[in-house]
């Protein structure tokens, strides 16, 4: 039997001689299926023709992408901390050279979800690092399409994880999304990794907030405001988003507080 993937999402689905009939991620109203239908990768399979890409984007922080990239490209971030490693967002494969290299730097005590488009092979990832407990917002559960008993949902607004390292659950994009709270980042001054929750764009120093990024569905102003209001008592000065290009070096907080005043101000105008 095989482990499904979605070619256009990069969600993982529980073994089976036959792919799924349907991906839920990608019918829901935030992603799309493509033209001509939906395609399905064979884990086994992919695993000979991609492999994950290593790189250190700061002291301590390393990001593993797949190459050539699948799904929309995600990526993960590993985070070392003294008190252990944080695996934040996931992708679709985990090579055994990957995994040799995260066991030899002390595994993962946990892998945080920001949200359902990025759960990807996290399953298969928590099994190869030896059952590592899956932290994902209780709010999103429905969206697991690989179900897991290592899968420990959160509730709430926010989830201490390790010592200077936290899950915010900030809603907007989906009920759950959430980001990381990292202290150490940023040479002490706090960096927070986002997922789609904050989205950085292509202008430097600015984000956006948006229910559906393909689809092209803005958020309410009212949720714009939320979020806004709550990473102001998060602690950061950069920002780190879905892909390698999208970061905001320092300053993050202001950037959140003028992008969010700017979204609401084009919206109620
Ligand atoms: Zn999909
Ligand atoms: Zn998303």
């Amino acid at each position: 039997m095989a482990i499904w993937i979605c070619k256009t999402c990069g969600a993982h689905f529980p073994p089976n001689d036959a792919p799924p009939a349907s991906c839920p991620i990608c019918e829901d109203e935030r992603q799309f299926v493509p033209e001509g239908g939906q395609e399905w990768l064979a884990r086994e399979a992919l695993v000979t023709t991609h492999a994950n890409e290593w790189s250190e984007l700061e002291p301590n922080l390393i990001e593993i992408a797949v190459s050539p990239a699948i799904g929309i490209g995600q990526r993960a971030l590993l985070v070392l901390s003294p008190h252990g490693n944080i695996l934040w967002d996931c992708t679709a494969i985990l090579d055994k050279k990957t995994r040799d290299r995260i066991l030899e730097l002390g595994g993962i005590k946990a892998i945080c979800l920001s949200h359902p488009h990025f759960y990807t092979g996290m399953v298969e990832w928590s099994e190869a690092l030896g059952g590592v407990p899956i932290l994902l917002h209780q709010a999103d559960l429905a969206y697991v399409t690989r179900p897991s008993a290592h899968i420990q949902p959160w509730q709430g607004d926010r989830h201490d994880v390790l010592p200077g390292i936290a899950l915010h659950r900030l809603g907007g994009h989906f009920e759950g999304s959430s980001v990381l709270e990292w202290q150490g980042g940023a040479s002490g001054k706090g960096a927070l990794l986002v997922g789609d929750t904050i989205h950085v764009v292509a202008e430097r120093g600015w984000v956006t907030f948006m229910y559906s990024f393909p689809n092209l569905i803005p958020l309410p102003a009212r949720e714009v405001r939320r979020i806004a209001d709550r990473a102001v008592e998060i602690r950061f000065d950069r920002i780190y988003g879905p892909w390698r290009d999208k970061f905001i070096s320092s300053n993050a907080k202001d950037s959140v507080a003028r992008s969010a005043e700017r979204y609401i101000r084009l919206l109620e105008s």
